[in-house]
């Protein structure tokens, strides 16, 4: 496969730029990257690209969702986190069947594709009957994404919220694990299954403990939702007497093969901790914005040091996959501090977050992240010949501050395309968004909560 006579955006060490570029793909990896001029006379293609007037950017890389809560979107708004879970997505979660876990993350995964995402890392915490991870996995295999599944685990927390149905026997939701790592990880060349201790107020001290030592024996990552809203402070004081990243790194579960999600209450010596063990961390904007959680102080954490990825969160807080409102909202947010400073965050950081820095979270950055010679083939054209990315100065503003998916015209991953012209090559795109439209209208029911859904109009809160 060759794409031909795009503007490269590489994001390679040296962060070139090569107008009139050409990528040459070969079995899935990038065999050669140059001028097409240069290059066109030592190739031949079976396939070729034409991306004349087209702008390359390496796959977009979500850190951190739930494929799940696809079919929640726009249930739990404008409420609280200590609402939110026990109101509406906890018993949602308790009611799925493996039927709705296939649709859901085949919505997801379109979503994520239509906004460019290549790579995309679903944290699944709810089991509440067999295999529903599976479903996840077949869904990747199907579509065609590169796909992490973090199989996350329950193991208390009924008396804030968690229903039983969710919360798991510790032993048999890490013989789980182990089955799904055994049985996926390095499928096709891009899936891959991590260990997901939930939140400190939905695990024992039990559960940390063996989560690390299966990621050790396994060489397994590990992710867990860290410090996302005060209500978690507040319970991990309790129950442990401390906060919930001191108390998970006492318990020896940080290091450099953790992604910690979130990271928005974090004090000072957290921050230091996540620079220390090389945590890697992933900031889901849109999601604390939407829960009002608070602002993670990236800018911090990252003069700390620390790696940090973007995540969109589940559709149940955000209330999609879009990678692209991701990047401005991300540049955005991070403006309004007390400097007022616009330059805290730039559009390059932005772009490298959900790019190369997505990548060294997910332990992945010598194999995708950047459009370099050896690493596999995930690839976004982007079409900004439109009124919302006319003119076009500088590419990596184009995209994080100008584009939107409408943008997005082919994706390629692992050297597949999955997104041509516009259309989905691997589904039928049609039929899945009318079953998820049937799929979430039944779940709402099994769950009770179609209150949620024929809600009478709010206006302003007196
Ligand atoms: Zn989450």
């Amino acid at each position: 496969l060759i794409v031909d006579n795009g503007t490269i955006i590489t994001l390679d060490a040296r962060r070139r730029t090569i107008t009139d570029g050409c990528i040459v793909v070969t079995r899935g990896r990038i065999e050669a990257v140059g001028k097409s001029s240069e290059m066109r006379k030592l190739h031949h293609a079976d396939r070729r690209i034409d991306a004349s007037g087209k702008f390359v950017f390496p796959g977009l890389v979500n850190t951190h969702t739930h494929s799940f809560q696809a079919l929640l979107k726009g249930l739990g708004d404008d409420k609280p986190y200590t609402d939110w879970f026990p109101q509406v997505t906890g018993p949602s979660a308790a009611k799925l069947t493996p039927d709705d876990c296939y649709i859901a993350a085949l919505l997801t995964c379109i979503d994520a594709i239509r906004s460019g995402t290549t790579c995309i890392l679903d944290f699944m915490y709810a089991h509440p009957c067999a295999d529903l991870s599976d479903e996840i996995v077949q869904a990747f295999r199907k579509i065609g994404i590169r796909g992490i599944l973090a199989r996350g685990i329950i193991d208390t927390g009924e008396d804030s919220g968690a229903l039983p149905e969710i919360v798991q026997d510790l032993q048999a939701a890490l013989n789980d694990c182990e089955r799904l790592f055994k049985t996926y990880n390095g499928l096709d060349d891009r899936i891959y299954v991590w260990i997901a201790p939930c939140s400190i107020w939905t695990v024992t001290r039990e559960c940390i403990e063996a989560s690390r030592i299966l990621a050790d024996k396994l060489k397994m990552h590990i992710t867990s939702h860290v410090s996302e809203v005060p209500f978690e402070r507040e319970n991990s004081l309790r129950r442990f007497g401390m906060r919930d990243l001191e108390f998970m790194d006492r318990l020896g579960l940080t290091g450099p093969d953790m992604l910690a999600v979130h990271c928005v209450d974090v004090t000072r010596s957290d921050i230091a901790i996540l620079g220390s063990k090389h945590v890697k961390v992933s900031h889901n904007p849109i999601c604390n914005m939407y829960m009002s959680s608070g602002v993670a102080p990236v800018p911090q954490i990252l003069r700390a040091g620390v790696t940090v990825s973007l995540g969109t969160d589940g559709a149940a807080s955000n209330n999609n996959q879009d990678m692209i409102q991701t990047l401005k909202t991300t540049a955005l947010l991070h403006k309004l501090n007390d400097a007022h400073d616009p330059a805290e965050i730039t559009c390059e950081k932005v772009l490298e977050m959900a790019t190369i820095d997505g990548a060294r979270s997910l332990g992945l950055d010598a194999e995708i992240g950047s459009i370099e010679v050896g690493k596999r083939a995930d690839i976004v054209i982007m079409d900004f010949l439109r009124a919302n990315t006319t003119p076009v100065h500088y590419p990596a503003s184009t995209l994080v501050y100008s584009a939107s998916n409408a943008n997005v015209e082919t994706v390629i991953v692992n050297g597949g395309i999955v997104l041509e012209n516009g259309r989905m090559l691997t589904v039928d795109e049609d039929s899945i968004l009318k079953l998820g439209q049937e799929k979430a209208q039944a779940l709402m029911y099994r769950a009770g909560i179609e209150r949620f859904s024929n809600r009478s109009w709010r206006s302003i809160k007196h």
